[in-house]
């Protein structure tokens, strides 16, 4: 239980009615054979951890924005939930700032930072007034001259990679000698051309770094964060006033995803950085914050149905329709994102019996389309379901088009104590197989057969 008395099993008995009922509603069945589920309950408790977390650790009166990451679950309803939950949007593309917008988020809560972000997303930001963190020296190029031919009420800053190290997954590792993200602190000349910029630019109010994703040990995010606290505190030195007001932190805490428990918690995390850099939280900064994963993750899951059960080489497959479409990094990269499967059998019912070890295989054409290999679980039948766990950040939302494969349908529930089931509400109908083909030149059929080499036949 953690400090809030939210126990993994009530998320746990939640997801259990959730699915019974998505097979009783036929929400989830032959025909609509794969769903994602959203608990809203989680993520509004863990919207409501994530503030009090905060809350607890600053100075009264301390403005904070927790920012979400949208690209964790860029769902529109997803992000309006969180607006009512007070959390904004952090956006890193035209797409997600249209999404934060559609939401309803108002540029007040939206901070955009993006690797490369266009003239034309700089102009559209300065002009609604979001929060830009420049990546690199010429993106605050483009910044000035922005500035220059027009007043923009945006709080602008930079971003810095520390430089502090990596984790355990490479591809989630944002502070290592080389990243692509943010200027170089440690590099020849560039904490120096930093100092300067904010001195030549009394309009440069904020420091942004965000120093990893899952896979980094808490001690590490705490020490990109420290390093980013020094720079400031030097700058404002430096210029002889606190110019920098906000620092921006950015996400990045890790999910365990071996067991239900939430780990490390929010909580924690706002501790160890408060005993770590206390002047941080002393009231003198403003703080923006950008969760991602840590917020949505434990509170999605894919449920897919077992279309056929079979044996090979002695091992049981069980052959589903959630696979690479769906979970793309665990089947691409299963050492790094392994997923935990639930067993549920064809009324949606958890599944008992004797463990055997079997594949949890996906509907693409490949071999390595596997959700989990030689994975322990009641052997799953024809018509059982499979459902992957702790898959709210970063899997469901991120469809990719491998075969032709439809997005499955995604639905929100909260139990209903009137009938001791759940209520669901639609987030994202499936995919129909017009929009597929209209998203595969369906428009443009004859394209190519009536484009020729002028002259030629
Ligand atoms: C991806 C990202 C985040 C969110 O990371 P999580 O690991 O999902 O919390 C926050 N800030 C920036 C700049 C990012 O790129």
């Amino acid at each position: 239980m953690d400090e809030y008395g939210n126990t993994g099993e009530e998320r746990a008995a939640r997801r259990d009615e959730a699915v019974r009922g998505a097979v009783e509603r036929g929400l989830l069945g032959p025909d609509a054979p794969i769903v994602g589920l959203l608990d809203v309950t989680g993520i509004r408790e863990s919207a409501r951890e994530l503030r009090a977390a905060f809350d607890a650790v600053t100075a009264p009166g301390t403005p904070v924005l927790h920012a979400f990451a949208v690209k964790a679950t860029p769902l529109v309803p997803v992000l309006r939930l969180l607006r009512e939950e007070g959390i904004g949007a952090e956006v890193a593309s035209p797409g997600e700032l249209a999404l934060a917008r559609a939401a309803g988020l108002s540029p007040a809560r939206t901070v955009l930072d993006s690797p490369a972000k266009t003239a034309a997303e700089l102009r559209e930001a300065l002009a609604l007034g979001i929060a830009v963190n420049a990546d690199n020296p010429q993106e605050l190029d483009r910044i000035d001259g922005l500035m220059r031919s027009a007043v923009s009420r945006s709080p602008l800053g930079i971003r810095v990679n520390p430089q502090v190290g990596g984790g355990s997954i490479g591809a989630t590792s944002t502070a290592t000698e080389t990243s692509k993200f943010g200027v170089a602190l440690r590099d020849e000349g560039a904490r120096e051309w930093v100092v300067r910029a904010y001195l030549e630019r009394p309009w440069l109010s904020r420091l942004h770094a965000h120093t990893g994703s899952q896979g980094i040990p808490l001690a590490l995010m705490v020490r990109g964060v420290e390093e980013t606290y020094a720079l400031a505190e030097e700058i404002n030195r430096r210029i002889g006033r606190p110019q920098i007001d906000t620092i921006d932190i950015g996400g990045g805490l890790p999910v365990n995803f071996a067991s239900e428990a939430t780990s490390p918690t929010y909580t924690e995390y706002a501790r160890a950085l408060r005993a770590g850099v206390p002047g941080l939280f002393d009231g003198r900064y403003g703080l923006v914050t950008e969760f991602g994963r840590s917020l949505l993750a434990k509170h999605g899951t894919i449920v897919a149905r077992v279309e056929y059960a079979k044996s090979a080489g002695g091992r049981p497959v069980a052959v589903t329709h959630a696979g690479v479409q769906v979970a793309t990094r665990t089947v691409y990269v299963p050492g790094s994102w392994p997923l935990r499967i639930a067993a549920y059998d064809g009324k949606g019912r958890p599944k008992s019996g004797p463990e055997v070890v079997q594949d949890v295989a996906g509907p693409a054409c490949f071999a390595g389309d596997l959700l989990a290999e030689g994975r322990a679980l009641p052997l799953l039948d024809q018509g059982d379901y499979a459902a992957a766990l702790d898959t709210g950040a970063y899997y469901f939302a991120h469809h990719y088009a491998y075969n032709s494969l439809a997005r499955p349908g995604i639905y929100g529930f909260v139990p209903d104590p009137q009938t001791g089931g759940v209520r669901f509400a639609t987030v994202r109908d499936p995919q129909t197989l017009a929009s597929i083909v209209a998203e595969s030149g369906g428009a443009h059929v004859g394209a190519l057969t009536t484009l020729h080499t002028p002259g030629s036949r």
